[in-house]
């Protein structure tokens, strides 16, 4: 526990204030003025802890948050326009996910699945079929983090085929453990010096205008991966996420997928679309691949599923999914009921709060108005604005004609805002996107004020290279 969480627990039981039960919303400027340990020292500590590996975006430390602002260890506010890289789509501390979470823990935190089962897993996993797009019976398997679930999805994919070959794409992102980043489509940070990688995952290319490939090209990059490299009959598995996420939340074309979809069935190759970061609302439907009318074999799911929570799993066709003997999957942790009971309250509130519906309209508003930001701010800079339903990014360049990405100015801009109190990440091959994952459930008037500071970054960054 850290010394922050300490000190709050001690504030809350103290002999001398009354212990009072938590209330569900806290002052937050109450919360935010007491005094912690700054910024500073905490990254001192962290650095001699814990190792450089595991970089944060922001120096900042976080002591509160509700739905779209958080608040630092000394008090600083921010708007939240990365939601903890795509999990909040339902905002930080959704009433009803806390709500559920706390009922849970009330009742047991933990059994492991594999040796006394409980109902939330199977609730779940009903609702999470009965979501998933195709009319094919489903079923489901919980794990606990997004790159379990892509291995997992590997492992049944194999099984079921009886066939070894996985075949991901470039710029595409999997996760980290050694399988994943196998699959991975980047080199740095995530593969470098990590290697070697899991044997028989081939590589094919995404569509991209930057590098005009065409989805004519990457179909016939495909095609050619056949006669090179992966005998399509010892292919068991495509894998695609159908809007890129790390990779620069570039949606796969429409007709791509319906290609892939065809080349899966001629070949008896399944389909997994990986929907870690575009499911769960993000794009305006459950599931990005919607949008394209296929039918995957198997999804992975993750992030915003839990409203929060570690809690991951696999959806797929039932008979795909039972190719596995009993004990082949699982893991002591996968599944856990209190991520369960906060995932069935996420979906609840993405129901019951038409966050679908928001989604698309919350992303037509943040394309229109990077629109007039960059034409106001910086036109040569903004070389593209893209993304499906609220899963947007804009790209920077250093010049317009030539499209020279600009991972600097990315840098700067994110910088700048966060000084102003707007959290931003960025995305893409060449790191010189920023992407919006801002809950859903955000309100107008925080979406603007965080648009408002993105554009004082923007200016600030332009600015600083005038002097
Ligand atoms: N797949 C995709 C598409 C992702 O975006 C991510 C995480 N960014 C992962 C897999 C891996 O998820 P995790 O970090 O939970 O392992």
């Amino acid at each position: 526990m850290s010394s922050t969480a300490k000190k709050k627990t001690n504030r809350k039981t103290s002999a001398k204030t009354k212990v009072e039960a938590p209330k569900m919303t806290v002052v937050s400027s109450d919360v935010a003025n007491q005094s912690g340990p700054t910024n500073a020292a905490l990254v001192a500590r962290r650095d001699a802890a814990v190792p450089r590996g595991v970089a944060s975006a922001a120096p900042i430390y976080a002591k509160y948050a509700e739905n779209a602002e958080l608040w630092d260890v000394e008090g600083n506010r921010y708007i939240d326009f990365v939601g903890g890289i795509g999990v909040l789509n339902t905002g930080h501390r959704h009433p009803k996910v806390v709500e559920a979470a706390k009922a849970q823990e009330d009742l047991y935190t933990h059994t492991s699945f594999q040796v006394v089962p409980y109902g939330p897993y199977i609730d779940l996993a009903e609702k999470l079929n009965a979501l998933a797009p195709g009319d094919a019976p489903k079923k489901t398997l919980l794990v606990t983090t997004g790159a379990e679930a892509v291995e997992n999805a590997v492992k049944i994919a194999r099984a079921a085929t009886g066939r070894p070959g996985v075949i991901a794409f470039t710029g595409g992102y999997h996760g980290r453990t050694l399988l994943t980043l196998g699959m991975t489509g980047k080199v740095t940070p995530y593969k470098k010096d990590v290697g070697p990688f899991p044997a028989d995952v081939f590589r094919a290319p995404f569509p991209s205008v930057r590098d005009g490939i065409t989805v004519q090209d990457a179909i016939t990059g495909l095609k050619n991966l056949f006669l090179t490299d992966a005998q399509p009959e010892r292919v068991a598995a495509i894998i695609i996420e159908p809007v890129l996420g790390e990779g620069g939340y570039t949606p796969v074309p429409f007709e791509m997928m319906q290609e892939l979809r065809a080349i899966c069935d001629q070949h008896g190759i399944l389909l997994i679309a990986d929907e870690v970061q575009a499911g769960f609302g993000r794009t305006g439907t459950w599931f990005a691949i919607e949008h394209s009318g296929v039918v995957p074999d198997l999804i992975t799911v993750a992030k915003s599923m839990a409203g929060g929570y570690p809690l991951a799993g696999v959806i797929g066709r039932a008979d795909v999914m039972d190719a596995m003997a009993p004990g082949g999957l699982g893991g002591t942790y996968g599944g856990n009921p209190v991520a369960c009971a906060a995932a069935l309250a996420a979906i609840e509130a993405i129901e019951d709060e038409g966050l679908l519906a928001r989604s698309t309209a919350m992303g037509e508003t943040l394309k229109a108005r990077f629109a007039e930001i960059g034409a106001r701010a910086a036109p040569y800079r903004f070389w593209d604005i893209r993304g499906l339903g609220a899963m947007v990014a804009v790209e920077f360049v250093s010049d317009f004609d030539t499209a020279t990405p600009d991972a600097d100015f990315t840098k700067r801009v994110i910088a700048h805002a966060l000084q102003r109190g707007l959290l931003l990440l960025s995305c893409g091959m060449h790191g010189n996107a920023v992407r919006v994952m801002v809950p859903l459930t955000a309100s107008d008037a925080i979406v603007d004020e965080g648009l408002a500071i993105f554009e004082a970054a923007v200016a600030a960054a332009v600015a600083e290279e005038q002097k």
